[in-house]
């Protein structure tokens, strides 16, 4: 059975409530663009049909779920690229990493391990947290953050979270790491 594709009109105007920009189409096979904390959603037509990119998709699925806000990610503070954010909300989810509530827009990409200290600039060093978390907690070890984004958690543990213990060692954190949790 074919599932009958949702109205645009309709489709748009839930897009703006939930926060979403709507941009002007770039050629004449868009019917459709719109940025969201998804990225940017493209919707074309042509001889086959409607087309709905991936972000198109992640954004209809995030509204079809009643998952509150699409409002496109703006960073603060230090200037990061928007293609990071993607990758770690894909990877970790759109929760804050230190106290665990649901980013809504507000986000700073953070090292684990701080440059200052060695830590890599890549993907594997970095995690998603609020401003004010970050504010807060940024200046710690690594360690310390670990043990704080566990703490957050110590009633409802995410199937995501590392199996790393309230007294995990820099190494310890390394080993989860490498291991891939
Ligand atoms: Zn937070």
């Amino acid at each position: 059975m074919m599932h009958k594709p949702e109205a645009l009109d309709n489709f748009c105007a839930r897009l703006k409530a939930a926060g979403a920009e709507i941009l002007g189409p770039t050629n004449p096979y868009e019917i459709m663009r719109f940025r969201t904390s998804k990225g940017v959603g493209i919707i074309y037509t042509g001889r086959r049909g409607e087309t709905w990119n991936a972000e198109a998709l992640a954004a209809r699925d995030h509204l079809d779920a009643n998952r509150g806000s699409l409002a496109p990610v703006k960073i603060k503070g230090r200037r990061r690229n928007t293609a990071t954010v993607s990758a770690l909300m894909l990877r970790d989810g759109d929760d804050c990493f230190f106290c665990g509530a649901r980013l809504d827009g507000d986000v700073t990409v953070e090292h684990l391990v701080a440059v200052a200290h060695g830590g890599p600039n890549h993907i594997s060093n970095l995690f998603l947290s609020h401003a004010d978390c970050n504010q807060r907690a940024g200046h710690l070890s690594a360690p310390e953050k670990v043990r704080i984004a566990l703490s957050s958690r110590a009633t409802t543990p995410s199937p995501g979270t590392p199996e790393v213990s309230q007294h995990a060692t820099r190494s310890e954190v390394g080993a989860a790491e490498r291991s891939g949790l």
